[in-house]
């Protein structure tokens, strides 16, 4: 029971190991997959997002270098420095409007127009226009700053008149070794980039140094800034009127991530976007390509949702399995006890039914020792009888003291007799095999007493030899005592029937076995009748002699006491049958002893 119990503890926790086991490594295999397949689609998405930017950049780069070089050659045009050093047969202010006009027509630039050196715009491109540039003073600017300076005037408005957004270049012309004859600049349409990549369905964000957002995919988004701006540095925008008057706000719900460094998303207006980011340094601008986050997140949960599935799937099969088994090892287990059950009935009925056979068989022993019996009962009878009749005429003679002779000798008879009756009494009681230490040298004796009627009516003789130093030995007294009576008995029928019967009754220790041997000097036993000594009813006595279940008995009486049986022809002629059986521990001590 204890066993049982460990075992099946050992069994469920092995379970629940296996349980969670199964369940660290499908937590495992989901935390993988989810990690990998969103690694692997955020570098995907992040390859894109470097390919729009470089597109991008490098058709803004493009869109500008296209037009840099044009208000330098402009400012070499002796038509224009002829114009500035007042020379009016050259050519008139509207000959030069005209010629601005064209060459913008054929540039394909917003404006180009003409400044004096205090900034008074005096010829554009866009006379004709009602919002023309003529008359307007543009000192404040900082690409007539820079040009005025002899540099390459470069900057990004809005512009004041035009309300359209434009990149400026500007440069000095100045006749040589004179001071300055005024700026040339060239606003250039940026604008149409924009339109172009917003069909593109990208998302981007072009600013300026300071984080003001001027390019981008979505119109609220322009203007604002995604950059902490002080009030000084609006102010001062302001002055320069780069955004005119729009306030710079900071972008609405717009939140960079905690770390850039680790490739987090920034967060825009309710949506997560990998950003991937370029400066262009000439143009002093900052672009940025937004992508949708859910490009890394989608197939990482859906990666994810599959490997939960393949597990909950692989766990069901696995659940399935096991149920299938327990329920087989159930159906093992009541089929098994139901067979024990049935062979533990079926070993009682067969033990009833072998208690009464052995009973049977006793009784058939006594019948068959009846005659013997008898005549050992009627002889002191007999005496008894006469020794009476004597005493009774001996008392009338007056002969008391043989009066009492006689009578000692009837009380002597009568003990005989009662021993004789005491001992089949013993004989014939049932035993339902107590197995216990029990002294040899009594089974020995009352097999004697037994047989002894029988033995007298035959003219063979027993001799005996026991091994003193044997006194106990595991049995059941009453089984020993009938299979000695049944070796014994055989062994005189078979003796008989020589002119000098012998039998040999002797006994002996074999290791931890003693072995009872009787021997007889009778005819053996027939070697075709060998193999069937020990089945139930086998005889070669005549009928009523014999019923065949005595030796096939005591076989399965020793057999029941962890004891053999068997048989052989003696040499010199004549069957001897062993009995072995354990001895009794207590026995063993003496003789080891
Ligand atoms: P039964 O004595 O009633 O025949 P047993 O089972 O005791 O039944 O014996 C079976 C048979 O074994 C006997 O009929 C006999 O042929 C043989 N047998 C038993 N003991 C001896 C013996 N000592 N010598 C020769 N044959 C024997």
């Amino acid at each position: 029971m204890i066993g049982f119990a460990f075992f099946t503890k050992k069994r469920q926790l092995s379970k629940t190991t296996l349980l969670g086991l199964f369940l660290l490594v499908a937590a495992l295999v989901i935390v993988t997959v989810y990690f990998s397949v969103s690694y692997s689609a955020h570098t995907r998405l992040q390859e894109s997002a470097k390919n729009y930017l470089t597109r991008l950049t490098s058709s803004l780069d493009a869109a500008l270098a296209r037009h840099s070089y044009l208000p330098i050659l402009l400012a070499q045009e002796p038509f224009i420095q002829d114009f500035l050093q007042k020379k009016p047969e050259a050519i008139s202010t509207e000959q030069l409007n005209l010629y601005l006009e064209r060459i913008n027509q054929i540039a394909g630039t917003l404006d180009i127009y003409l400044m004096l050196p205090n900034g008074d715009t005096i010829a554009a491109s866009n006379w004709s226009k009602e919002q023309s540039f003529i008359g307007r003073n543009f000192a404040f600017r900082p690409y007539f700053q820079k040009a005025i300076q002899g540099e390459l005037g470069r900057y990004y408005a809005v512009g004041t008149t035009s309300n359209e957004r434009g990149y400026y270049f500007s440069y000095l012309i100045n006749a040589q070794d004179q001071p300055a004859l005024g700026v040339i600049t060239v606003k250039v349409n940026i604008a149409e980039i924009e339109s172009f990549w917003k069909s593109q369905r990208i998302d981007f964000l072009v600013t300026d140094s300071e984080g003001i957002v001027f390019l981008a995919s979505q119109d609220s988004w322009l203007f604002k800034t995604i950059k902490p701006l002080t009030e000084l540095r609006r102010q001062a925008i302001r002055e320069v009127k780069r955004y005119l008057d729009y306030p710079l706000e900071p972008l609405a719900d717009f939140q960079w991530p905690p770390y850039l460094e680790a490739d987090q998303p920034i967060w825009l207006q309710g949506k997560h976007y990998l950003l991937a980011e370029r400066s262009m340094e000439e143009a002093g601008w900052e672009v940025y390509v937004l992508l949708d986050w859910q490009e890394v997140t989608r197939p990482a949960a859906v990666a994810m949702i599959l490997a939960t599935i393949l597990c909950l799937l692989t766990s069901l099969l696995l659940l399935l399995l096991w149920k299938n088994q327990a329920q087989r090892r159930r159906y093992k287990q009541a089929v098994l006890e139901a067979l024990e059950s049935k062979v533990e009935e079926r070993t009682r009925e067969l033990r009833l039914a072998q208690e009464e056979l052995v009973q049977a068989a006793k009784m058939a022993a006594l019948g068959q020792l009846s005659a013997a019996i008898n005549h050992e009962l009627n002889n002191p009878l007999g005496a008894i009888r006469a020794y009476a009749d004597n005493a009774s005429q001996f008392l009338e003679r007056g002969h008391p003291e043989l009066v009492k002779a006689n009578l000692q000798e009837i009380s002597g008879l009568t003990e005989r007799m009662a021993t004789i009756t005491r001992q089949l009494k013993i004989f014939s009681r049932k035993s339902s095999g107590c197995i216990s230490d029990c002294r040899l040298q009594v089974a020995l004796d009352s097999a004697f007493l037994i047989v002894r009627p029988k033995l007298s009516q035959t003219t063979v003789s027993l001799h005996h030899h026991y091994d003193t130093h044997l006194q106990w030995v595991r049995a059941d007294l009453v089984w020993l005592e009938q299979i000695l009576v049944n070796l014994l008995s055989n062994a005189i029928d078979a003796a008989a029937e020589q002119a000098k019967g012998q039998v040999w009754l002797s006994t002996e220790r074999v290791g931890n076995k003693v072995r009872i041997q009787v021997r007889d000097n009778g005819p053996g036993i027939q070697a075709q009748n060998m193999p069937h000594l020990f089945e139930p009813f086998f005889t070669t006595k005549a009928l009523g002699k014999g019923l065949g279940l005595g030796l096939s008995i005591s076989y399965r009486l020793a057999k029941d006491m962890q004891g053999e049986l068997s048989a052989e022809n003696a040499p010199e002629a004549g069957a001897i049958f062993s009995l072995l059986l354990p001895l009794a521990e207590t026995s063993m001590e003496t003789e080891d002893d």
